[in-house]
This record gives C-alpha cells, structure tokens and sequence, in this order.
C-alpha cells in the first residue's frame, strides 16, 4: 500500500533551498538537468518515512526512476554516501 501525501510549495522551497538545488543521489544541479526535480522521500512513505524536511531530498528524473534501488542501497548503509 501506498499513501501519497501532497507537498506544499513551502516545503518543497525548503528542502530545495536545504538540498542547494542539487539532486540528492547524483548531486547534479537542477539548472543543469533541465527538469524541475522531483521531491524523494529518503525513506519511502511505504516504509514509514514521514514528509518532513529531514526525510526529503531532491532527485532528478534519472535518480528518481531508480529509487526503488536507492532505498536498498540505504537499508545497507551504502547511501548515502559521507560528505
Ligand atoms: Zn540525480
């Protein structure tokens, strides 16, 4: 089951501005993909994660479509990566 939860145009600011307009996974920025980027939960709602700014991140279209992988890779304490 998965329960969508709406993000406000507020947040979504919020977390850009925290992400500093760059892709969570790849790190590209977003005036560089040439698309809006889409908001990820970094633990998917499915499996708890709540819409906070602390569980949000962006991800563009590439990462987005592989999140699914992502997730695992989280779960394994590959990702993400330390800065
Ligand atoms: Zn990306």
């Amino acid at each position: 089951m998965t329960r969508k939860t709406r993000v406000s145009r507020r947040l979504r600011q919020q977390v850009a501005q925290r992400a500093g307009y760059c892709c969570g996974y790849c790190r590209t920025p977003e005036r560089i993909t040439g698309h809006r980027m889409t908001l990820a939960h970094i633990i998917p709602e499915a499996q708890g994660g709540q819409t906070v700014i602390e569980n949000l991140w962006l991800a563009c279209v590439a990462c987005n479509e592989f999140k699914g992988v992502r997730w695992l890779w989280v779960q394994a304490g590959w990702w993400p990566p330390e800065d």
